[in-house]
């Protein structure tokens, strides 16, 4: 017998949307209500070098009425670095930190990539920390060197960075053994930015792997502040040699001035350059001494049945020293290093990279160029990234070749292959507003500020004078750290 009541047919002409709202897991003010207020401190970014000069803003100041606001151009991506995410084990992290859309926006003409969203590349960073041998070592340091070393302490303790993420790992251990019988005595644990710390008293430790979301948090703790998302800082507003604010641009056109007494621009080494560039602020050296890191990525295997069952992870570091012009950074085994893969077998083949990361000269030449003529959505200048190796570049990249193989043979772990990187790669760019004295050959003065701009500073990897063979982060942090106490001392 037919069915006398009609059956409801899927209607195929409505796009499928979501009952669930976006969860607004950090407080939020729209640019509306920020275009209202003046602030002490405007900060455009909240990377590693934005998150910073929050985080220290807001420890050292508390609750005492200076106004302080963010602005992100991106959107609420991720709460937590993506190492933390306990899926990552049935996805290929790699594929997603490097591939995917939202967490690697290409930058035109390279193979440098962006991501443009809360907290920036911190989402997605291995979190290796060491400190750079040239920020203690160099005479041309524009910072001294003790004060280096109580930033990178205060640093250090802001962002968990510990040795003991691969200490007492049996894999470690007999790598490390080996590598000290030999030529390396100063092959250590590599230090990450990792809080190990055990739950106490309620206090919950289980964001490990650092992110600059976790500075942002901290930041609330003492006083509120106020963020925008989807705010995109597009040009500082300048007065008499004065910043004055910021323009802001939603991703539907809408524009805003922003007022403050100080701006802090942490947009990174490609957008920093250019909201400058695009607020007519054109000093010398401004864009120029772009620097990153070359590589020689091995990779090397070994066989399980020859080492204890429980492996443990591998985390090496041979650091930089006056001799050596590069690092090594040893790491692995490949797809089990951070034991999210509980669930897999082991396989008994196993890879491990060892990468050689060499000190790329800061070059006037190589530089960010700005093309007036050809303009983005938000109407700033097309950027183009001009990088070459130096002979002096390729001389230390061929030392950093050899060091791998050796460092292979040493470790008796026979390399698969080794490849170059080319120069246009990698996630280390910076130097293009480095810090110095003489505006001829800086951007910005020895605490951050824009030479010849007073309330104006840049706090990201863009300030670092050179970039010697460390991973740069925990100098920037710490760099920025300080810019953050010069703004203190001068609001006084
Ligand atoms: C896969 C990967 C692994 C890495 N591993 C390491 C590591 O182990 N150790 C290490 O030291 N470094 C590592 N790095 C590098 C590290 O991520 C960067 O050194 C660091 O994040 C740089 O900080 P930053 O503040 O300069 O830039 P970012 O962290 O990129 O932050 C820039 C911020 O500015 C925002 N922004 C951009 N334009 C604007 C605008 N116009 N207005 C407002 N906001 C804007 C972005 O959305 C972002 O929030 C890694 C990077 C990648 C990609």
């Amino acid at each position: 017998m037919p069915n006398p009541l009609p059956v409801p047919q899927p209607d195929h002409s409505k796009t499928f949307s979501s009952p669930v709202s976006k969860l607004e897991w950090i407080p939020l003010t729209s640019l509306e209500k920020m275009s209202q207020t003046e602030y002490d401190v405007l900060i455009a970014g909240t990377g590693a070098g934005g998150g910073a000069v929050l985080w220290r803003l807001c420890q050292q100041w508390g609750n005492n009425g200076k106004k302080i606001g963010v602005v992100e151009a991106g959107d609420l991506l991720l709460p937590t670095n993506l190492m933390n995410v306990q899926t990552m084990n049935h996805l290929d992290y790699l594929d997603i930190a490097y591939n995917d859309p939202q967490f690697a926006i290409p930058i035109p003409g390279t193979k440098l990539r962006q991501v443009i969203a809360l907290g920036g590349r911190t989402l997605k960073w291995s979190v290796v920390s060491p400190r750079m041998y040239a920020a203690v070592a160099s005479r041309d340091w524009p910072v001294p060197e003790r004060e280096m070393e109580l930033y990178y302490s205060i640093a250090e303790q802001a962002m968990g960075v510990t040795d003991y993420y691969t200490k007492g790992s049996p894999i470690n251990e007999i790598f490390l053994n080996r590598l000290w019988s030999s030529e390396y005595a100063e092959a250590m644990n590599e230090p990450m930015a990792a809080d190990l710390e055990p739950t106490k008293y309620g206090e919950i430790h289980s964001n490990v792997f650092f992110s600059s979301i976790a500075f942002l948090a901290q930041a609330l703790n003492p006083r509120p502040y106020d963020l925008a998302v989807l705010a995109r800082a597009v040009r500082v507003i300048t007065e008499r040699g004065r910043a004055r604010g910021l323009q802001v641009m939603t991703p539907d056109k809408r524009s805003f001035e922003l007022k403050a007494k100080n701006v802090v621009l942490c947009a990174s080494t490609i957008e920093t350059p250019r909201i400058l560039y695009h607020s007519g602020i054109r000093g010398r050296a401004i864009g120029h001494y772009l620097t990153n890191h070359s590589y020689a990525i091995g990779k090397a295997t070994f066989n399980h049945k020859d080492y204890p069952y429980v492996l443990g992870t591998i985390g090496i570091l041979i650091p930089e020293t006056g001799e050596r012009p590069f690092q090594v950074q040893i790491g692995g085994p490949n797809g089990y290093r951070f034991y999210h893969d509980t669930q897999t077998p082991f396989k008994e083949q196993l890879e491990m990279n060892i990468a050689g990361v060499g000190n790329v000269e800061s070059r006037f030449e190589n530089q960010i160029l700005f093309n007036p003529n050809v303009r983005n959505e938000y109407g700033m200048p097309e950027a183009q990234v001009q990088l070459t190796y130096s002979d002096a570049d390729l001389a230390v990249l061929g030392l950093a070749e050899e060091a791998v193989k050796h460092v292979s043979s040493i470790l008796q772990t026979p390399m698969v292959s080794l490849n170059l990187q080319e120069a246009l790669a990698g996630d280390h760019e910076s130097g293009t507003c480095r810090m110095g004295r003489d505006p001829d050959t800086s951007g910005t003065n020895p605490y951050g500020q824009v030479h010849g701009i007073s309330g104006l500073y840049v706090a990201d990897n863009s300030v670092l004078p050179f970039l010697g063979a460390a991973n740069p982060t925990l100098t920037t942090v710490a760099l920025a750290m300080r810019t953050a106490d010069y703004i203190i001392r001068s609001s006084m």
